[in-house]
């Protein structure tokens, strides 16, 4: 794929149709015009939660920086021990976790020892306080204790010199956990990307208003705050946007100078399309398909300028499923993560019969539960029309049924993608 060219110039692949576009090539061409963003800030560790390095980390010092005890027992020369009898050995001393034991230990003695505390000179091997008898400044050890048992060697988690983490990775909990282990205190993260999204409909109310006939409430804007917010992403409400040319094109031209980018919901349907997608062609370089998707059908993607943008379907769930198929994963791109590691995706016994046509991939909402045996199972939340957003609260995962698969039987193994703590 050429991403010099613009967008448009995809209309003249071989085996474009923009109205049956398999999800898969979808993601394709979406990736391929991704810019990541590359202003760099540097932020205390705290504030690097959940956005992405801009540098490479690496250790300076080993960690755990010396031998030390897993266990809380006696610290031991294995040379000492005999294979098939005990031994007792003298105790000489204490070694706590930060205090250690000061002296070198001579043939014959042992130190009582912590979780923690560093390994005195001359032992090699604890044993657990659980497995050996003691007398008055004695310890007996018993046959069958292992050479370097229990003992956490200095560097075992992180050696000293390591690449630890290479730019473009993803700060979570465990990796803000492994750089406060090393000692740094601040690191470089690409700037937090800004993500402006609008509504648009003009039965759409928003909350504090009342509903007159015909109207509904704008839900979209909730969860598209919701997931964005989860993304770590800087948004921008632009709120409901009327179904009128010069609103709506307003709206884009401030949308795209403001953000890096612009999502919106609703108004890329057949019918509702035309305006859209004739504005968006003065505006930017936008492509309109039909993805053999279901629910999700209708999905725009391009640029507004400098600014991507994505053009979600109006329908609550439509709106979800295409943001969890396509914009979350080119979102981490833009922010700066070259590879996204995909929503995890299981088998599991679907313990409800469900009904399909082929020619579309379905995301039908699914309940992942434990079976008896021990192995997955998956339960259809019910309802799965694209307005059913309850289908979303109830559900904790997509069953996902390929494009050329028809029923799926009771009992059968379906893909199930995790969204645990993401809807
Ligand atoms: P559209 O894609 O604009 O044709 O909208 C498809 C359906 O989704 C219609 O029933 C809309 O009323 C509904 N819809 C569109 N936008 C929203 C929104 N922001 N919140 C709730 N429902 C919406
Ligand atoms: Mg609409």
């Amino acid at each position: 794929m050429d991403a010099t060219k613009p967008l448009s110039a995809i209309a003249s692949d071989a085996d474009y149709d923009p109205n049956s576009m398999p999800v898969a090539r979808a993601r394709e061409y979406i990736r391929a015009f991704l810019r990541p963003v590359s202003a760099i800030e540097r932020v205390p560790i705290r504030s690097a939660l959940g956005r992405v390095l801009a540098e490479d980390v690496r250790s300076t010092l080993n960690v755990p920086p010396q031998d030390n005890s897993a266990m809380d027992g006696y610290a031991l020369r294995w040379a000492d021990l005999k294979p098939d009898s005990e031994v007792a050995l003298e105790v000489v001393g204490t070694a706590f976790a930060g205090k250690p034991f000061a002296d070198a230990t001579r043939a014959g003695q042992a130190v009582r020892i912590m979780t923690g505390g560093n390994m005195p000179a001359g032992c090699d091997t604890v044993v657990m306080q659980e497995r050996v008898k003691t007398a008055p400044g004695r310890v007996i050890v018993p046959a069958g204790v292992q050479r370097g048992q229990n003992v956490r060697a200095g560097g075992s988690d992180i050696s000293e010199g390591a690449l630890v983490f290479k730019r473009g990775q993803l700060v979570q909990p465990a990796e803000l956990g492994m750089i406060a282990s090393l000692g740094i205190g601040e690191v470089s993260v690409y700037r937090r990307l800004r993500v402006a999204f609008f509504s648009t409909g003009d039965e759409l109310v928003s909350i504090g208003l009342p509903l007159r006939p015909g109207q509904i409430y704008d839900s979209n804007r909730y969860t598209l705050y919701a997931v964005l917010s989860r993304l770590g992403v800087d948004v921008m409400d632009m709120g409901v946007i009327r179904d009128n040319p010069a609103a709506i094109e307003a709206a884009f031209t401030q949308a795209s100078h403001a953000a890096d980018a612009v999502i919106t919901s609703g108004g890329v349907s057949v019918g509702e399309a035309d305006f859209v997608r004739q504005l968006l062609a003065k505006l930017g370089d936008v492509l309109f398909w039909k993805i053999a998707m279901k629910p999700g059908r209708p999905l725009a993607y391009g640029k507004i300028g400098e600014a991507h943008f994505f053009g979600l379907p109006g329908n609550p769930v439509s709106a979800m499923v295409t943001f969890y198929q396509f914009v979350r994963e080119a979102l981490l791109v833009l922010m700066g993560v070259p590879e996204p590691a995909p929503l995890p995706v299981l088998k599991a016994v679907c313990t409800t019969p469900i009904k399909k046509a082929p020619g579309r991939t379905e995301f039908q909402r699914g309940i992942l539960s434990p079976g008896p045996g021990g192995e997955w199972t998956v339960r259809s939340t019910g309802d799965q029309g694209s307005n059913i957003l309850s289908s979303m609260s109830l559900a904790n995962c997509f069953i996902i049924l390929p494009e050329d698969q028809g029923n799926t039987a009771e009992g059968a193994s379906v893909d199930v993608q995790v969204l645990e703590g993401l809807i």
